[in-house]
């Protein structure tokens, strides 16, 4: 089921040739030879065996271990020999139940308000919440296409996300969730505009009024003095990417493509898979595009203190041992200010720091 190659495929066309191919999901696991009914197995059956079930299996066990190491059986009858079992089997009491989800519902006040201020802390999670779902779940569709697609960091070539897509989704679905911390600074949260490049075609992000067509400063300038006609340049055509679903790319597995937001932040995006939808695959539809890989984020700690993380970088700061210098906020402020809140020097240049 799975497409992978450096041929153009079309999704719709992938989606139609493959879905009537595929043979009933469940037979592929039915052992050759077995019938259905030796393959559903009845699971009340099975039953959690008592305390005195799993001692006595633990006797016998060490009854047979060490008659095979020639010590004779008897030694082994008698009330220290079940203590014995007790301790080698160490059964919990409470062997499928989650702890730690007791301790979350009995947690105190005080419990409660540690655990806010330590998500303050962390405030990249915030940054990277993920949509929360409506309690009515509509299901995806029988031959609905799964397409894996990964973002890369814009100048590392690192792969910093991975998300599952469904072919019916509109790109916009895929855009509104890749992190980018260019979205975060400056004006960012403001400016939404943005594109994709596929095979020769710009999906722009037209949703708000004031977004900008990035692709027509490109288009005019390949349009000026033909150079379309250059053999590396050739033609190219734009969309809309709110009307465009995944089903209407064709695409090629494994060739980076374009993604271009706040002006010139430019990052390699790659589709990895294609395969139809199996019962395996979770089937909540609200549940996609969903994050599968998330690039482990580095940010440098204070430089003074060496244990918060770092809020403020400087550049040529005269009080600073390195340049540029990382702050945290505890250690920015008593070495930049006096008691009276004002500046003690401001020759130097000071940014907000998130991370890498
Ligand atoms: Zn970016
Ligand atoms: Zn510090």
């Amino acid at each position: 089921m799975a497409t992978v190659g450096h041929r153009l495929i079309s999704l719709r066309h992938f989606q139609s040739s493959v879905s009537d191919k595929v043979p009933k999901f469940e037979e592929d696991f039915i052992p050759e030879g077995w019938s259905r009914d030796q393959v559903d197995l009845d699971c009340s059956e099975f039953k959690q065996k008592s305390q005195k079930e799993v001692i006595d299996d633990v006797i016998d066990k060490i009854i047979h271990e060490e008659a095979e190491m020639g010590i004779k059986q008897e030694s082994f009858n008698g009330a220290d020999n079940v203590e014995r079992a007790k301790r080698e089997c160490q059964i919990d009491p409470k062997p499928c139940k989650l702890r730690s989800y007791e301790m979350y519902k009995n947690r105190t006040a005080q419990d409660i308000k540690s655990t806010r201020s330590h998500k303050q802390i962390n405030y990249i999670a915030s940054m990277m919440k993920e949509p929360t779902h409506a309690p009515e779940e509509r299901t995806i569709g029988p031959n609905e296409v799964i397409i894996t697609v990964a973002l890369y960091h814009p100048s590392k070539l690192l792969k910093q996300q991975e998300f599952q897509v469904l072919g019916s989704q509109s790109l916009t679905a895929l855009r509104d969730r890749l992190y980018c911390l260019a979205d975060y600074l400056m004006d960012g949260q403001q400016t939404k505009s943005g594109f994709f490049l596929i095979e020769n075609t710009f999906y722009n992000d037209m949703r708000l009024p004031e977004n900008m067509d990035y692709s027509k400063f490109i288009s005019d300038w390949v349009n000026d003095k033909s150079r379309f006609t250059i053999p590396s340049v050739g033609m190219f055509s734009s969309k809309r990417m709110e009307d465009t679903t995944f089903l209407d790319l064709t695409i090629k597995i494994g060739q980076p493509y374009l993604y271009v937001h706040q002006g010139s932040c430019e990052h390699n995006i790659v589709f990895t898979e294609a395969r139809l939808a199996t019962p395996m695959d979770v089937q909540t539809y609200s549940s996609y595009p969903r994050h599968i890989f998330q690039a482990k984020i580095r940010r440098r700690k204070c430089k003074i203190c060496d244990i918060f993380p770092a809020r403020y970088v400087t550049y040529q700061d005269r009080m600073a041992t390195e340049d540029p210098f990382f702050f945290c906020e505890h250690c920015y402020r008593p070495l930049h200010y006096d008691f009276e809140g004002r500046v003690l020097y401001n020759d130097f240049e000071v940014f907000p720091y998130y991370h890498e």
